[in-house]
């Protein structure tokens, strides 16, 4: 049976309900054989990462569950992303996550544009009408694009889902989990990306093979 992995997810450390302990429990028994927290991060906070990879030690000391750090930069200014990646980086996150241009917020315009552009970056989410020549970028400098399972976040999944296989970019399907609720199964996962429009096959690539390709390069 397949495992699903889920690389955008948050815990009390930001705006989530769950301690990262439960997070990790929740997941392990819905079927997860990798997360990644993703924490919201600015200039703010990013000195947060530490404490949470201190915290996520006995999870994956113990449990049969690998728990990644990451951090989500989010509603950060465009011209403070690269520095906030590359630090988030050597403060050891393992997955780098962009808050994208989705419809639901108002992110500033330009986050998208220097997301695809920043080697230090694995996965834009959310990136709501996100234009071809960004896309084209992603590809590129193979940067992931997020097919959301979040409410609000997944109104543009069809137009991220159609763009990217045009362009042949990595398509991921992630929660972006706050509550307990939020958290799905692969079945789900899967219902998400064929709901995108996407086929069976370009599903099981965006559920296995995308996230997969993401944790070894930064392994
Ligand atoms: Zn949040
Ligand atoms: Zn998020």
């Amino acid at each position: 049976m397949n495992k699903r992995i889920d690389l955008h997810m948050h815990s009390l450390f930001s705006d989530g309900e769950l301690l990262p302990s439960e997070l990790a429990r929740r997941a392990h028994v819905l079927g997860h054989d990798t997360i990644a927290i993703t924490d919201h991060i600015d200039s703010s906070n990013v000195g947060v990462i530490p404490n949470l990879i201190h915290a996520i030690e006995d999870i994956n000391d113990n449990w049969d569950i690998n728990v990644l750090p990451g951090a989500e930069i989010t509603h950060a200014p465009v011209e403070a992303i690269d520095k906030l990646a590359r630090k988030a980086r050597e403060l050891g996150a393992k997955i780098v996550v962009v808050h994208g241009e989705t419809l639901h917020e108002p992110v500033i315009e330009g986050t998208n544009s220097v997301a695809v552009n920043c080697a230090d970056v694995d996965i834009l989410a959310h990136p709501g009408l996100i234009n071809k020549d960004d896309v084209e970028i992603a590809k590129k400098n193979d940067v992931a694009l997020e097919i959301s399972g979040r409410k609000g976040h997944s109104l543009t999944n069809g137009h991220v889902a159609k763009l990217g296989v045009e362009v042949g970019v990595n398509l991921v399907i992630d929660t972006d989990s706050h509550s307990p609720d939020d958290l799905i199964t692969f079945q789900e996962a899967k219902l998400i990306g064929l709901g995108s429009g996407l086929t069976e096959r370009e599903v099981m690539k965006a559920l296995v093979e995308s996230p997969k390709r993401i944790i070894k390069k930064r392994r």
